[in-house]
This record gives structure tokens, sequence and C-alpha cells, in this order.
């Protein structure tokens, strides 16, 4: 039987490997590094927190990216995502609408008026029929003739003609999560599966623009499905990854998960870190609910560098200005527009 002090010397080991793989050497953790610091005790949380972050500063510097997001269409959406609140199928407070091109451009204009330098266009579809796609020409052409800010899209999975088309307008990022690790998957999406969201990321990466693509902790999945999902991320190495904590809306089919823990959200942003040491890791829906305001500090200062400062989509987030005056605090230099890697 080991003992308690054997079991912490373990656990500390752990730690010790991580810093000489991951901040000396630059190589992210794989499935079973990551699965160790899902694991780590309560008290070595915060030594997880402090070494992720160094590898942030180390590898990615103390820029943070700050981002608006914006709902081109809400709702209605036919695919059934167990978490998502905008599917058409579930009983959920979310009602189909559609915004206009000046309302668009108003958002965009000030989202940039925020300090932020990115400006996700999303809709809530399985992919983008011509009517989205002929809203995005004219959307898209909008805001770049009004507004300094780049254009990132999430319009679900796409064709060769879109991706090719959506590079050509000069959205910059797409947006695409994969939501969890491919083994979970089929518990959480029926409509569509795993492989169809990595063959759209491929295509938008083969076709030049940045690759958004992360997920949702606390889908029901196992410690070590998180870490697989974790590895699987590293393999595809996005540029972003925006890090949910699942936020269980009311009717939908996980509106009765329980909220995933602080510890266990710190100890997903800490190893999520860990396994992409140069990836924009972005703080997204969900952290509110999970780790309020300490929470936020604790993951800037844990690995994170990336915020959407402002609503969600179909929640309250926080106000801008409380985000934005925390990164002055914490002497964290918002990233300048052109700098985006
Ligand atoms: S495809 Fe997107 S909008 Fe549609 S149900 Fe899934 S997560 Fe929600």
């Amino acid at each position: 039987m080991t003992t308690l002090a054997e079991q912490t010397t373990g656990s500390h080991r752990v730690l010790v490997e991580a810093r000489e793989r991951v901040l000396e050497r630059g190589i992210g953790l794989d499935a079973a590094g990551v699965l160790a610091v899902l694991r780590l005790p309560d008290e070595l949380v915060p030594e997880a927190l402090a070494l992720a972050h160094e590898v942030r500063m180390r590898w990615c510097g103390p820029e943070v990216e700050v981002e608006g997001i914006v709902s081109l269409k809400t709702g209605g959406c036919p695919e059934d995502c167990h978490f998502c609140s905008q599917s058409g199928r579930f009983d959920s407070p979310v009602r189909s609408a559609w915004l206009d091109i000046p309302a668009l451009v108003e958002a965009a204009r000030a989202t940039a008026a925020t300090g932020a330098t990115e400006f996700c266009i999303v809709a809530a579809v399985r992919g983008p029929d011509e009517r989205l796609m002929s809203q995005m020409r004219e959307g898209v052409a909008a805001i770049k003739a009004a507004v300094d800010i780049q254009i990132a899209a999430s319009l679900g999975m796409l064709t060769q003609d879109q991706v090719d088309e959506l590079a050509a307008m000069g959205v910059h990022r797409y947006n695409h999560n994969l939501e969890t690790a491919r083994s979970h998957f089929p518990r959480v999406v029926t409509t569509h599966t795993f492989q169809e969201r990595w063959d759209t990321l491929q295509m938008v990466r083969r076709a030049g623009m940045e690759v958004c693509c992360g997920g949702i902790i606390g889908m029901g999945e196992t410690l070590e499905q998180r870490a697989e999902f974790a590895a699987q991320l590293a393999e595809l190495d996005p540029d972003e990854v925006p890090l949910n904590f699942l936020n269980p809306r009311p009717g939908t089919p996980f509106g009765d998960l329980p909220p995933l823990s602080a510890a266990d959200a710190l100890r997903a942003v800490a190893a999520f870190r860990l396994a992409l040491p140069r990836t924009i890791l972005r703080f997204a829906g969900g952290r509110e609910i999970t780790l309020g305001d300490l929470g936020t500090r604790d993951g800037l200062l844990g690995g994170v560098n990336a915020m959407i400062v402002g609503n969600y989509l179909t929640t309250l987030g926080r106000d801008p200005a409380a985000d934005l005056a925390l990164l002055t605090e914490l002497s964290m230099p918002i990233k300048a527009l052109g700098t985006a890697v």
C-alpha cells in the first residue's frame, strides 16, 4: 500500500515531468500526461496553474486576444447537440431570429470600441444555405468597409465551395468545435459525426484560414475522455481553442447535468494548456457558472490568453469593462490588430 507521502510525491512528479517537457522543450503533454494532470489532488491545482501560466508566457507571451461574438442567425437549428439551447429539437426558450446587416455592422463597431481585435459571426445551422452565404457576402463587405477588425465565422459544416468562398471574402479564422472526445461524441450529438466536423476543419486549414476549435468540458465524459479530447485537439493543432464549461440549459437533454466544480474546471484549464503550449486558449461560455470572478483571474494566471467580451450567444456574460480592467491589473496587454498568429 502506498502512503499519503508517496502519493503526493508521485503527483508532484507529474508536474516536474510536465515542466521539463512542456515548459523547457515546448512539447505538449500526450493523453496520458493530460490524464495525470486531471487527476492531481486539489492541493496541487495552484501549482499546476502556475506551471500552465509559465508555459503560456514562455510560448505565447503576455498578450491576451480579446474577441466579440455576434449571432447572425439564432435558434431553430436542425441538429441535436444535447447541450445546445439553439437546437430546434428541444423545448428550450431560444427562438429562431436573424440579425440584419446594419445591426451586424453596429455590433462589430461596438466590439472594436472595447479594444477587441476579433469579431466572430455565428449562425445556428448545420451548415450554410444560400440565404446565409448571401448574408455573409453582404455582411462581411459592410463590416470591412466600416470597421477595422478581423472577421471570423462559425457557420457549421462547410462544403469545399463554401470554404473557398469564405476565404475569398477575407474571413481569416473559422470556428468549428469538435465539442468532446471522438469516443464520447455519439452521446452528445446523433445528427452528424465527429468525422464530419473534423473534415470541415481540414478543408478550412487547407484553404489558409486559421482554425479555431474547442469544446465543452463537463458533458458526462470520463476523465480519460477529457484527456483523449485534449490529445485530439493537439493532433488537429488549431490556432485557437475556446474552452467552455457546460452551462446546463433548461429544456436541453443535458439540462440536469451538474455544473463542473471549480477545482475540476481549473484542472482542465491547466491540463489543456499543457497539452497545447502554443495555442491561443480562450475562456468561452460557462466560466461565470463554474468559476465566478475569482476563476476568471485564476484562468488568466493559469494558461488562458484570450477572452470573449460581453454577451455569449444565449446567456449573459460579464461586463466588458470588468474583464478589461482585470487585464490592466494583471499587466496583460490586449493583442493589437494584425499581430494575431
Ligand atoms: S450545430 Fe451548433 S447551433 Fe446547431 S444544435 Fe449543434 S451546437 Fe447548437
